[in-house]
This record gives structure tokens, sequence and C-alpha cells, in this order.
């Protein structure tokens, strides 16, 4: 229970061991069975005055017991499992900084970054940081219980979760000239162009419309086919089918996942000996799920990054190293312009 300590406020601490002290005299223990977290959202957040504070109401679903230390008898709870809900109020004092090492939840001090270790006082044992104090790191400092909401994590942060009608239906609200045809266009455009430029081993066409983090995952696999001298030939590639299946409508950010259905021939070749070394040159079906993103707010305009033109500023469309338009800097694989393609799925690993 001291793992506890380090993220407890000093005075929910205390009531937090008074609690377990007195179980103890009772000779009772608490077991918590088939602890399931099923969700949470943060019902308030307030910045200002001393401190920053932070709501967050967990749904969960357990079998909450206390049992006799002797016989194991159960003295009050339930084996049965039931729907619980609890809400976690965390503070710290403002204008604290989030901590790059993860802070107290990744066992690191905030204040000096050893592994944190704390003294009788919950002080840092190194750098002697009062770590509690909420002066370093969020603190939990109220801990109430609250019925369950059926909480989605999508909405923890402020997102809400689509169907895809309702989320198209969203999206056109705050863009007027954005439109579904069109976009299913633009996902096929995206599905030709990528597969050709994994083909062709050269992303530098595609770059643009890949998210930064979808462009280093690729460009690390093109450089290990080029290493072992290998191409990957996709022959009658064809598109059967584009569905849209998700929306993500979030404060930040849209999020649209598409379903892509295609047939191809699929095999690797050795480009020294030019013979097939991988896969079947017969045709077969596959399913992968393409989201892409785009900030809320901006609008459908006729310049697209499919068509190598600046969203911004309409310049024909050369991105420099860190993916900004060479003419108006504009970060434009940021999504804050155009759509970008960032995350592919294949079928067995997309969790819906
Ligand atoms: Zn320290
Ligand atoms: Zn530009």
């Amino acid at each position: 229970m001291h793992a506890g300590r380090a993220f407890l406020s000093p005075p929910l601490w205390q009531a937090w061991s008074q609690e377990v002290s007195t179980l103890l005299q009772r000779h009772q223990r608490p077991v918590l069975e088939n602890l399931n977290v099923r969700g949470m959202q943060v019902p308030a957040v307030s910045q200002g005055g001393a401190a920053d504070s932070i709501q967050v109401h967990f749904d969960y679903v357990a079998a909450v017991q206390f049992l006799e230390e002797g016989d194991g008898q159960l003295v009050s709870g339930s084996k049965e499992d039931q729907r619980l809900g609890e809400v976690w109020t965390f503070e710290r004092q403002a204008g604290t900084k989030t901590v790059p090492s993860g802070g107290v939840t990744a066992s690191v001090c905030p204040n000096c970054g050893a592994l944190l270790k704390l003294n009788d006082d919950g002080q840092c044992d190194y750098c002697k940081a009062d770590i509690a104090s909420g002066r370093y790191d969020w603190v939990v400092t109220r801990m109430d219980s609250d019925w369950f909401r059926g909480a989605s994590t999508a909405a923890a942060f402020g997102a809400a979760e689509m169907g895809a009608a309702s989320g198209m239906a969203a999206i056109k609200a705050s863009d007027p000239q954005f439109d579904v045809e069109a976009f299913r266009g633009r996902v096929q455009q995206a599905f030709f162009a990528l597969q050709q430029a994994w083909q062709d081993r050269d992303l530098s066409a595609s770059r643009p419309f890949m998210s930064p983090g979808l462009y280093l995952g690729w460009s690390t696999q093109v450089q290990q086919l080029m290493d072992l001298h290998k191409k990957n030939v996709l022959e009658g590639l064809r598109v059967d089918g584009i569905d849209i299946v998700k929306v993500v409508h979030g404060s930040g950010f849209d999020d649209v996942t598409v379903r892509v259905t295609a047939t191809t021939a699929d095999y690797e070749v050795d480009e020294q000996t030019g013979k097939m070394i991988f896969g079947s040159r017969d045709a077969s079906q596959f399913i992968e799920y393409w989201t892409f993103q785009r900030s809320v707010g901006v609008q459908t305009t006729g310049r697209s990054i499919l068509d190598k033109v600046c969203p911004n500023c309409g310049a024909p469309l050369e991105i420099n190293q860190v993916g900004e338009c060479r003419y108006c800097k504009a970060a434009v694989t940021s999504g804050r312009f155009d759509w970008v393609l960032s995350r592919i799925e294949q079928e067995d690993d997309y969790a819906g």
C-alpha cells in the first residue's frame, strides 16, 4: 500500500491508512475480485487560484468484499460482480509543468529524476522534494464513490464516437463544402498512390498526405525492403469497396475510419534474380482500415494535398524535411489544413 503514497495528498493518505488499520484491527481484509475498468470521463477541469484541479470519473466492474482474516468468511460486500463508479480529484500547484519522464506514475521523482523512493515524511529520499504536496506532480486529493455512468473512453478526451451517418453529418455541419462522395474518392486516390509508392519503394510523392508518425513507420519498412533487395508487387490491384465505418468528432481532431476492401495478387521478388520469393500470383481479397485525420473546423477547399497543391497557399506542393510547404511554411502533414492519413490497420488488428 506504500506504492500509493506518492500520489495521494497527505490528508487523503492519512484517511486511507486509517481505514486500512481499522480493518486490520478487526482482522478483516478487503478483496477486489475481477476488477475491470470499463471507461472513464473527465467531468470537470478547473484552473486558476493556487491549484489546477481535474476530476476523473472511472466506471469499473468488480466484486468488492471484506473477508474475516481467519476463516475467510464474507463480512460485508458481495461475491457478485457489481457495476461501480468512483470520482478521483487530482490537484497540482498552478503553473506546474507535466514531467516528461512520466513522473510519479512512472516511479520517477518529478523533481530530480531519481528512481522514486520516499522517506517517512513523504519526501524524495535523494533530493528531499515534498512529492505528495502537489508542487511537482498531480496528486489525488479526494476519492468519492459515484454511480456507474457507462462512460466511453473516447468521451474522456472530449471526443464523441459516432457511426458513419451521424459522424459525416457532424463534420458537414461545421464544414458545409464537405461532401461524402468526394471524400470517398479522395480515399481511393490516397489508397492507389500509397500502394504505388510502396511498390516503387519511394514514399516521397505520398509523404505530404501521411501523418509524421505513419510516414516514419512506412519509411522504416521501405528501408528494410531495400536492405534485403526485395520488391513487393501488387498485381492487378483494384478497390472493391470503400465504406466509412467510424467517426470520432473530437475537441481537436476529427478522425474518419474507412474500411477498404481490395483485391490483388501480392508477392515479393528478389530484385537481383527477378524470382518470386514470397506470396502468390493468384489474386485474393483483403480488408484494411484506414483512418484519416483533420483539425476540427478546417474547411474543404478546391486545394487538395492529394492533387499536390498546398492547401494553405495554393502553390504546387513541395514539402521540406519537417513536412512544411516550401513557400508558406504551413505544416501540411499535421492535419491542420487538409485530411492526412494517420493510421492503417489490418483486418485482424482492427479493434472497432
Ligand atoms: Zn528527487
Ligand atoms: Zn503553402
